[in-house]
């Protein structure tokens, strides 16, 4: 991660893109370029339109103002349920755990949300006793990217949770084993198997191209320390945006071991505007996706929206 690329001009020079190839370019303060080279090694060379090049690169658009892209689109700034926790659908807490993440997603919904005063950071104590007052079967460990945390830190934080009087479950977010797949390491993998509770991972890819040989080995492996694995994507212009696309990535995820399970609809933040697919166009890909898989290959087409008591299926 100390080797992550930070910078424009580094990340295009490793992939031999020229600039004058690409729409205008920001190299923005907040939120800035963050890759590191094991998913840059996953891009294309030469290709200016490679599907996880645009994911992480930062484009002029992106400080464009357009109705209805907001900074907190989800509305979960605000609650006062203790440092970290969300409380969004009955029976399943969430717990933002870190701000830290392996890879800056330039669509991601929390680009813009205040971790200094809402992650976990040092209260984790407070955090534990506020979550025992609660009322959930399931706990989701969310971020930025949990596994962000170190062994030991996630220790702490897996007895603490433990102890709670109702958890039955445990859910990890977590993006960290795709975009650095040596993040799954022994050390870990003895934590989860030591979880009392069932463990569910659910990983985010949105292209095929992410998925090689090394992220197919941390998932058999996750699979072995007793771990559920489904993916939710974000369906994304320019990057996923065609059922053959789709139907690759969802033959290629159940061949290691993952199943489909959301296809998010983008939510509207504010700066990832240039990534929106209406409505129209996604059942189209939807249908053509139905068609084609057998149906547990087909992820279920959702958007979150503020205040629904679960997510919402676009249909
Ligand atoms: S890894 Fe997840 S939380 Fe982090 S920037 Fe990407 S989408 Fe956002």
């Amino acid at each position: 991660m100390r080797q992550a690329i930070s910078t424009v001009d580094e990340l295009l020079a490793l992939v031999a893109v020229d600039r004058r190839d690409l729409p205008r370019l920001e190299e923005p303060s907040a939120f800035p370029l963050r890759v590191p080279l094991s998913f840059v090694q996953r891009m294309r060379i030469a290709t200016p339109d490679d599907p996880l090049l645009l994911q992480v690169l930062p484009l002029g658009v992106e400080t464009n103002a357009v109705d209805g892209f907001v900074a907190d689109p989800l509305r979960e700034t605000g609650g006062d349920l203790g440092p970290g926790i969300i409380s969004k659908y009955r029976g399943r807490t969430l717990l933002i755990t870190t701000g830290a993440c392996p890879v800056h997603c330039r669509y991601c919904f929390r680009r813009h949300f205040p971790y200094s005063e809402s992650a976990l950071r040092g209260a984790m104590d407070a955090s534990l006793a506020a979550l025992a007052t609660l009322d959930h079967d399931e706990i989701i460990l969310s971020g930025g990217d949990p596994l962000s945390l170190s062994n030991s830190r996630l220790e702490r934080l897996f007895e603490g949770l433990c102890r709670l009087p109702r958890l039955r479950r445990l859910r990890i977010h977590t993006r960290f084993p795709i975009i650095v797949p040596q993040r799954v390491d022994q050390a870990l993998l003895e934590l989860l198997c030591r979880l009392p509770v069932p463990l569910t991972i659910v990983t985010h890819v949105n292209h095929a191209q992410e998925i090689d040989a090394s992220v197919a080995g941390g998932m058999r492996d996750l699979r072995d320390a007793g771990a559920t694995l489904l993916n939710q994507g974000v369906l994304l212009a320019g990057i996923n945006a065609m059922a053959s696309t789709q139907a690759e990535l969802a033959e290629a995820l159940f061949d290691i071991g993952i199943v489909p399970y959301y296809l998010h609809q983008l939510d509207p933040v504010a700066g990832a505007a240039h990534f929106r697919v209406d409505d129209d166009q996604a059942q189209t890909i939807m249908a053509e996706l139905r068609a084609s898989l057998p149906g547990y290959l087909v992820p279920r087409l959702v958007r979150e929206i503020p205040g629904e008591t679960a997510k919402t299926a676009v249909a």
